[in-house]
């Protein structure tokens, strides 16, 4: 036991509990879990346990070549998607498996989302596409949603749910909200209309404005505006 994993146990199964509070996963269902910084290691939360009754001690500790280093309870079954995320992105130190209802139905229909907001272009960097299908909680449910993927920051499982990855605990969660509200979003407009997609080089724009600059220490995204002090 180190204190590094401790942190990351307290904060993977608070992030579980916000997730499961956020409605994008239904019973059981779901997982997510948290690079280790500087570490051959992941916490994940376990497989099947109800998230209000989650403690840190509940949370797994596994390398990233697929072994339970510590931890009493067995691992998601989606630990091999989890972990073929961290292999292939360097950048990505949080992933997140939800079950949501309206990123599920267009999993479902197989229907990306493309990127229709500015939110959603700025979090995933363009279209949410849809992975190959194949069973949930195996290795080519891994392969099929790395490539699907790539360098964006979420991908629908056909006939499953979504995977959204992200900096840390925080930004994953707000991807998983971020696309089941443009899956809604998407489908309402759908309904009532012809939705218009953003053009490439303005997703690319907004992409690079959140990555670089969005937020408070920024201020060089369109309509930001330098703190006093700063250049
Ligand atoms: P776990 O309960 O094993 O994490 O898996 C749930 C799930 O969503 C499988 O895809
Ligand atoms: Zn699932």
């Amino acid at each position: 036991m180190t204190v590094a994993t401790e942190k990351y146990k307290e904060q993977v199964y608070k992030t579980g509990a916000r997730m499961a509070a956020s409605g994008l996963v239904t019973g059981t269902w779901g997982n997510l879990s948290a690079r280790v910084t500087g570490e051959n290691l992941v916490v994940i939360t376990p497989s099947g346990l109800p998230y209000a009754g989650l403690q840190a001690r509940d949370m797994v500790v596994m390398n990233l070549e697929g072994r339970v280093v510590e931890g009493e309870k067995r691992p998601s079954t989606e630990y091999q998607l989890h972990l073929a995320i961290y292999r292939a992105r360097a950048d990505v130190n949080a992933v997140m498996h939800t079950h949501s209802v309206f990123a599920s139905a267009l999993a479902v229909a197989r229907r990306a989302i493309p990127p229709i907001l500015e939110d959603l272009a700025q979090v995933v960097g363009g279209s949410v596409a849809v992975a190959a299908y194949a069973r949930a909680g195996t290795a080519e449910l891994a392969a099929s949603a790395v490539e699907a993927l790539g360098g964006h920051g979420a991908v629908l499982l056909a006939n499953h749910g979504v995977v959204g990855v992200g900096r840390n605990l925080e930004e994953v969660l707000t991807v998983c909200q971020i696309v089941e509200k443009a899956a809604k979003v998407f489908v309402w407009a759908d309904l009532v209309g012809q939705p218009a997609v953003l053009p490439e080089a303005e997703v690319a724009a907004l992409r690079d404005c959140y990555l670089t600059s969005y937020g408070q220490p920024g201020g060089r995204c369109a309509g930001g505006i330098p703190r006093p002090g700063e250049k």
